[in-house]
């Protein structure tokens, strides 16, 4: 069994090293993880620029890059073989409900899964640490879980989870929640730079707006691991019947090459 390791807070990052010390004891592990940290990055790859990988004293290798490139370089070549499983994280806080879009972190394991490997995405719900060895422990608990019941190497699927921060015993078993959705972000701050520039930092994200039960916000809250399967389909399938009526009626109006009955039925629309 042989398991990728990305993140989006870097390769120094305590998440990682965590990660990394957990799912070692239960398969080959290798760690590709970005310099720096590379956060809210989602799935962006980098094309106009070269990438460079570099190994660490511990083993580790970190590229220049999005958690995106770091998985992407890896299964096209760095790697020289192709990994059961990706895993990503363990990152420094909640990706849930909207925050899965933007996420570097969900970004690397999507990256694993567009290539046909199953992959999660580690999150612990609070910024700042605290009960790493929890998250981990919860982390190798779920991948070994995965594995010995053989859901690694059939089709492959992508999971979310956030795990609160809490010790191991105070945490409460996995549920398996949707997504919440979050308010708008908070408004953009503004300071001077020394040279009278005004600078612009992108506030805060906004607090949960669906938190109902069932979402990931609800059992968070509650102190549950949340797991949360994605796909990457963005289609909106409910309306897509409504949209081809939309487009039929819009085909229907325009006016056809020339002809009075088409101008005046063109105008019509
Ligand atoms: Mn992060």
């Amino acid at each position: 069994m042989k398991i990728l390791i990305c993140n989006d807070d870097g390769f120094q990052a305590p998440g990682i090293v965590a990660l990394y010390e957990a799912l070692r004891t239960v398969a080959d592990v290798e760690v590709v993880a970005p310099e720096h940290n590379n956060s809210a990055k989602s799935n962006a790859l980098t094309l106009h620029s070269p990438l460079y990988v570099h190994h660490a004293s511990n083993g580790f290798r970190y590229v220049n890059g999005t958690p995106a490139d770091c998985v992407h370089v890896a299964l096209t070549g760095l790697l020289g073989y192709r990994p059961d499983l990706v895993v990503s994280g363990i990152n420094n806080g909640a990706n849930m409900g909207d925050d899965t879009i933007y996420s570097g972190t969900v970004g690397a394991a999507m990256e694993g899964y567009l290539f046909g490997i199953p992959a999660i995405a580690f999150s612990q719900v609070e910024k700042g640490w605290a009960h790493l060895d929890a998250a981990g422990a919860t982390a190798r608990q779920l991948v070994q879980q995965l594995i010995s019941q053989q859901h690694v190497g059939a089709a492959p699927w992508l999971l979310n989870v956030n795990i609160p921060n809490r010790p191991l015993d105070a945490l409460k078993p996995i549920k398996v929640c949707r997504l919440g959705r979050r308010h708008a972000a908070e408004r953009v701050i503004t300071q001077t730079s020394p040279r009278g520039e005004t600078m612009y930092w992108i506030g805060s994200a906004g607090a949960a707006k669906d938190d109902a039960e069932g979402t990931d916000f609800h059992a968070a809250l509650q102190g549950h691991v949340c797991l949360t399967p994605l796909k990457v389909d963005l289609t909106d399938h409910d309306h897509l019947g409504y949209w081809a009526q939309t487009a039929a009626r819009m085909a229907a109006g325009r006016a056809p090459a020339g002809g009075e009955a088409g101008r005046a039925a063109g105008t019509a629309v």
